[in-house]
This record gives structure tokens, sequence and C-alpha cells, in this order.
């Protein structure tokens, strides 16, 4: 027999949770994770099993949803992200890691006989993924800011002329938010004349605020790219994961197969789909515009620079890629790593700037490592 509610022990379960979320969310400036968010006017829709299955743009038989939100959402990154007028498409996926599988199933399914190229900074999500597809690759060495290395590239390239090219760009490296140069892959391409080629863009934390800054990192598809994916709870936030893919919609017609169960068309990576994440994106796109968003970018921006000098200052060797959030340093100690949340890699550790990080913040963290190296 079930009364229907907790036990008091699980309450307290559930408080103690809680209040661990709450602490562990307060001091982080480790990961690509933005925290100033207020959803409370969508609490009510919580109540309802939301569910956005099958492809965004047509319609389903299952109606509790927010597709009209999707497609809302998907043409203001589509537009953003400088894609041709009539030939976008997308969808709200899971995360970033959702939509760079999307862009390399897109691709083998243009290319079945290519080779996928990457640079060793790619997000680990990505080698799993084409294992998953089991596609041919190739790795591609780093220069040292994490940025892939053309030369190594145009070469390997060269080795494998006969067969078409996919190619993984980093628009943001995991560690160091180095940016790959779609402009400068195109190039490549173009000197070796490869006729089949298709180009992904991971942007996942980058991508998101790229188009906001000043000059304009070559990353989108008007400078070449066929596919984007990005995180929405990255530089956008949001309580769940969540992502957004756009791709060429005369590539994505390829694929698509109708689906009479649902009323739709099968393009997506899966079945159900969550349909509160679409509604969580286009609230923070209405309530932000074009011009919050920039704000929030360059509030990003200024605050990683205030925070690179201010290690600088005390002797750390702090440095920054052009243009991002990201400040990377040797990594200090154990605690302090550990109370800060900062991921680390071959002795390598960063902060990343979102947008709730704060002067106050930069300061208390600054002054723990100058602490720590007087005792040093
Ligand atoms: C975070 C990240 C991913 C994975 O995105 P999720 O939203 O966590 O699935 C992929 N690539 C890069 C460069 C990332 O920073």
């Amino acid at each position: 027999m079930s009364s229907n509610t907790l036990s008091p022990a699980d309450q307290k379960t559930l408080a103690e949770l809680l209040a661990q979320v709450q602490l562990n969310t307060t001091n982080f400036m480790g990961y690509p994770v933005s925290k100033d968010f207020d959803f409370m006017e969508l609490i009510p829709f919580l109540n309802y099993p939301m569910n956005n299955l099958g492809d965004p743009f047509v319609p389903c038989t299952y109606a509790v949803g927010s597709r009209e939100m999707e497609k809302e959402v998907i043409s203001f990154f589509a537009s953003l992200f400088r894609a041709e007028a009539d030939d976008w498409w997308g969808y709200v996926t899971n995360g970033g890691s959702e939509g760079n599988l999307y862009g390399l199933y897109l691709a083998r399914e243009l290319h079945p006989k290519g080779m996928v190229y990457y640079s060793e900074a790619t997000h680990y999500s990505v080698q799993k993924n084409i294992h998953l597809l089991n596609m041919p690759n190739i790795v591609i060495s780093t220069q040292e800011n994490g940025e892939i290395n053309y030369e190594d590239l145009e070469d390997t390239i060269r080795m494998n002329r006969h067969m078409p090219v996919i190619i993984m760009a980093n628009i943001g490296t995991t560690m160091t938010e180095a940016r790959d140069d779609i402009g400068k892959i195109k190039a490549i391409l173009k000197k070796l004349a490869i006729k089949n080629h298709y180009i992904h863009a991971d942007g996942a934390l980058s991508g998101s605020y790229s188009a906001f800054i000043e000059p304009r990192p070559a990353f989108d598809f008007a400078d070449g790219a066929d596919s984007i994916a990005i995180s929405g709870h990255k530089f956008f936030g949001s309580p769940m994961p969540c992502g957004v893919v756009v791709a060429k919609k005369s590539n994505r017609d390829r694929i698509a197969r109708s689906v009479a169960y649902i009323g739709s068309v099968d393009t997506t990576i899966t079945g159900s789909r969550n349909g509160h994440s679409p509604l969580f994106l286009w609230y923070t796109l209405k309530k932000y515009g074009v011009e919050g968003l920039r704000k929030r970018a360059l509030h990003s921006l200024a605050i990683a620079q205030y925070a690179e000098e201010k290690l600088q200052e005390i002797g750390v060797a702090a440095w920054r890629n052009p243009n991002t959030i990201t400040v990377n340093f040797p990594s200090p100690s154990a605690s302090i790593r550990q109370k800060w949340q900062l991921a680390s890699e071959n002795g390598g550790s960063h902060i990343i700037c979102m947008p709730n990080v704060q002067k106050e913040q930069i300061d208390q963290l600054v002054a723990e490592m100058a602490a720590e190296l007087i005792v040093a």
C-alpha cells in the first residue's frame, strides 16, 4: 500500500541533495556551464508530458510538445550562423555530443567512403561517435594553443586524396577553447582540388557566442560549414543538458524517412525527444535577444581578460586564445582544483568565465592561488 507521498527519510534525502547541489553550484568555474538563469515562469510546464518526437518541421500526431518554439529556436540559429535562406534545417538535441553525432551521420550518408579528420584536441565523445558510425578516421596533430595543425592536415589529406574528406572542426576545444579556422580548412581543400567534402563545426561552447565578437571567427555556413552543433546548457544556460544542431536542408532530405506511427518524419537520432528543452532555449533567446546575448558574451570576454591579467600579476603563467573566455594556467593544488571544480589535463587547468562569473570570484581564486605560491 502506498500513500503516494515520500517517506520522511526520502524527503530528507531529497533535501540533502538540494543543499549539496546549491553548495556545489556556488564555487564552480572549471566547466562551461552558465548558472545565471531563472526559469520559474516555466514551472507549470513540468506537469505535462512534453515530447517533440519526430522532425520538428513536420507535424506529429502526438501534440503535447513545443514544436513551434523549437522551429523558432532553429530559425534563430540558422540566421545567426548565416545559413542559406532556403537551405537550413535542424533540431534541439540532448547536447553538443548528439549534434556532433548527427553531423557525422549526415556526412557518412553523403560520403559513405569518406575519411574523417579531426584534431587530437577534439572532445572525447567524438571518437566514440566515429566508432559507433564505423567511419575510417585519422587524428591530426595540434599546434601549441590547441588549434589544428594545418600543415599536418594538408599533408594527411594529400596522402588520401582519393577519398572524400569529412572534417570535424573544433570551434573552441574543450581544454583551451582553440578555434580551428574553417576558412583555412576550405583553402586546403581547394588547393588539393578535393571535390567531395563535408565540414562539421563542433561549436559546443564557443560556437554559441562566436557570432557576437569582432573580428568574427570563421566558423559558420558562410565560411564553409555544412553543419554546426552547439550545447544549450553551456553559454545559454539550462537546467537540463540540451543543444542545437543546424544542417543544410538539402542534406537532411536525403535521409528523411516517413513513419506512419508518429505521423512525422524520422530525421532525428532519438525517437522521443525532450519537449521542455526547446521551450527553455526559446525563453532564453526571447528574454535576451541578440543584443542581450552579445552583452553576455562581451561580459565574459572582459572577465576572462581580467582573470588572465590578475593571474599574470601574481606570477602565474596564464594565457588565453584570442577572443575566448577560457583562461589556461599550470594546475594549482588539488584543494584549489577541487574547490573550484577545475578540470585538469597534462599539468594544465583552466577557468571558464561563463556569463555568471564576476570579478569577485576571480579575485577570490587569485588570492587563494597567491597564498599558495607564497607557501610554496
Ligand atoms: C562540451 C563539449 C562537447 C559535448 O557537448 P555536450 O553538450 O556536453 O554533449 C563537445 N565538444 C566540445 C568542444 C565541448 O566543449
